[in-house]
């Protein structure tokens, strides 16, 4: 999965690919059981609305954070590599930090150009900053490498 990321971004600079790390494990092949999001639940008592970073549980965004965009939540989208995302959309995510300059290559929202958007804590890939030419902008976060609560 990582040389799969790197693969995507080859294109960057060589000193950003160090960054990029992708979550243990392969992806829904999940090593956060039950336990570990009951365990998960109780760190953030009080903090049920957060939505978290699946690898290292640090607050990414809130639940009210998400927002629908041409009409739904929740988007499926395969990169030019046949890797399949499925990403929710979000207005912000004060948890995530960004890499790379705007892009507008392959850009699964016309319009909109991308940067990278990474864990602020572990750096793990999470999904992309868009960015259109009016300026509106909105997160599209990999959605099975967050916690997400009910
Ligand atoms: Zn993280």
């Amino acid at each position: 999965m990582l040389e799969q990321l790197n693969n995507i971004y080859k294109k960057m600079e060589p000193s950003c690919q160090i960054f990029f790390r992708a979550p243990k494990g392969a992806p829904g092949k999940s090593d956060a059981g039950p336990a570990v999001e009951d365990r998960t639940k109780d760190d953030i008592t009080g903090s049920e609305n957060a939505i978290l970073c699946r690898q290292c549980r640090r607050i990414i965004t809130r639940h009210d954070e998400g927002m629908e965009f041409h009409g739904a939540f929740r988007h499926t989208f395969a990169n030019p590599h046949g890797i399949v995302f499925e990403i929710g959309c979000f207005r912000s995510a004060a948890g995530c930090t960004h890499i790379g300059s705007l892009s507008d290559e392959f850009s699964w929202f016309r319009g909109f150009s991308w940067r990278i958007a990474l864990c602020g804590s572990c750096l793990t890939h999470l999904g992309w900053f868009y960015v259109s030419t009016t300026r509106m902008s909105f997160y599209g976060l990999i959605l099975d490498r967050l916690v997400i609560p009910p």
